[in-house]
């Protein structure tokens, strides 16, 4: 008898835990992607900022996987689920049947109903978003070294943050560390320090996944390096010349997006029931039904009464749970399942190249010994030696010398164009 097929569709952190995990177990596997590439999130922020390459932080799935036999990796776009004839429809090529079907497919932006703003207003998710946020921020700096009208000049050098989650935070920190120690001396018409970096959060404080002794600490160590922060103030309108927040118009070239997210429409594909972010609703087993898991992001699951949070460590426990659950069918083993239990393994953000927030469950850490642990600890998580030891010598470089690394204005569009276009006045905001 052929062995029953599993297919896994995400290879971020839940679905390639899964896929792992069942590597060598008596099941015929498939992971679908819609990239090539598994991506260490955390550290994206860092490839936007120009820190990291990307290649630092991405790896080919297809190479993650290699050495488990039973599993194949497709690369496609998963555009439908039926549930009753139990296959999987991917966008132009022939349907992928399963038996077994863990749904994998993590978040997007949300803007709240506003999706006007993301044109003016990147999020940070994949690296295309990296290398054009990257790429947005170095240009904004190249435009204003031609500029001559100093109103214009200031509106290049202006930075506005949306969202003063740990993402939100990250990018602010990474560009004021930017104008205030990589650039420099390198610019003759302005000087770099002069950029004004805004952070706006529409909570009362910002990172209120933190206590607030912690927040208030990261918002005295944005301020120390020059960022503004504004909460407890909304973002009211987004367009070409920058932001309102509340009645305040900012002009500003550069605005990004960190305010929000939306799970990817897998509720839909599988007609299951969702909450208000569009996460799957699953049960204490992560199950929608028997035989089909919906994990990591893209689930709202529950852990001994309390929502799983969104984190990188949740996705992976959830895609060990499903697999210790499918080998435990293959076994014949008929015993219902244990709920799922989410084993909290703190929360970090960093907010400068010295400073950074650890909160654990009977631990709360700041400064640098809290920056040295966030340090240590993604290390620790990025795959292969190679990539970490990269990773670390680009970090000692940039905290001795101020120096990034990865300081590219580089396109991807198939159109051709050249950066030149970018500093044309018909391509000027103002
Ligand atoms: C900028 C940023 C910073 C973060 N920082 C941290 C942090 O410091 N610590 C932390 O713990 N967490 C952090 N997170 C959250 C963490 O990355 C997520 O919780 C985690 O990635 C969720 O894993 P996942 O597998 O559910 O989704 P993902 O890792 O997003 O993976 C989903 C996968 O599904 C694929 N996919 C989506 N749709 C389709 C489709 N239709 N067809 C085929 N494939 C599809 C995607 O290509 C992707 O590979 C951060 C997230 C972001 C965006």
């Amino acid at each position: 008898m052929p062995n029953p097929r599993t297919v896994i569709i995400g290879g971020g952190f839940a679905g390639l835990s899964c896929a792992k995990a069942l590597g060598g177990a008596p099941t015929d596997v498939t992971l679908i992607d819609q990239r090539n590439y598994h991506l260490f999130q955390p550290l994206l922020y860092q490839a936007a900022t120009a820190l990291l390459s990307p290649s630092e932080i991405a790896w080919p799935i297809r190479t993650l996987l290699r050495r488990y036999k039973n599993i194949q990796t497709l690369l496609g776009t998963v555009v439908g689920v039926d549930r009753a004839a139990r296959v999987v429809h991917l966008e132009g090529r022939q349907s992928v049947p399963f038996d077994y079907l863990v749904v994998a497919t993590g978040a997007r932006h949300a803007y709240f109903g506003h999706d006007d703003w993301e044109a003016f207003a990147p999020g940070l998710k994949n690296l295309d978003d990296a290398t054009d946020i990257r790429r947005k921020i170095l240009l904004a700096f190249e435009q204003a070294e031609f500029e001559p009208d100093p109103a214009k000049r200031a509106a290049l050098l202006t930075f506005v943050i949306i969202g003063g989650g740990p993402t939100g935070v990250e990018l602010a920190g990474m560009i004021a560390e930017l104008t205030r120690r990589t650039l420099p001396g390198e610019f003759r018409a302005f000087s770099p320090q002069s950029a004004r970096v805004i952070l706006v959060e529409a909570n009362a404080r910002i990172l209120t996944t933190f206590t607030e002794p912690l927040s208030d600490f990261a918002v005295r160590s944005l301020a120390d390096m020059g960022v503004e922060v504004l909460a407890g103030k909304a973002v009211t309108h987004i367009d070409a010349k920058g932001v309102v927040v509340g009645d305040e118009p900012i002009e500003a070239a550069t605005v990004l997006w960190a305010a929000g997210v939306q799970a990817s429409p897998a509720a839909l594909w599988l007609h299951a029931a969702s909450d208000r972010a569009g996460r799957v609703i699953v049960g204490p087993d992560l199950s929608i039904e028997a035989g089909i898991w919906v994990i990591g992001d893209t689930a709202a699951a529950q852990s001994e009464g309390k929502p799983v949070p969104g984190l990188a460590p949740a996705a992976k426990q959830q895609g060990k749970y499903v697999a210790a659950e499918i080998r435990r069918r293959l076994r014949g083993d008929a015993k219902p399942s244990a709920p799922f239990r989410y084993r909290n393994q703190g929360n970090l953000a960093t907010v400068s190249r010295k400073a950074a927030i650890a909160e654990f469950p009977h631990l709360r850490l700041k400064g640098w010994i809290a920056w040295w642990l966030w340090g240590i600890a993604h290390i620790f998580f990025l795959i292969g030696a190679r990539n970490r030891l990269a990773v670390a010598l680009n970090w000692l470089w940039a905290h001795a010398t101020g120096g990034r690394g990865a300081r590219l204005i580089t396109r991807h569009d198939e159109h051709g164009r050249s950066d030149q276009d970018d500093l044309r006045p018909s391509h000027r905001r103002h």
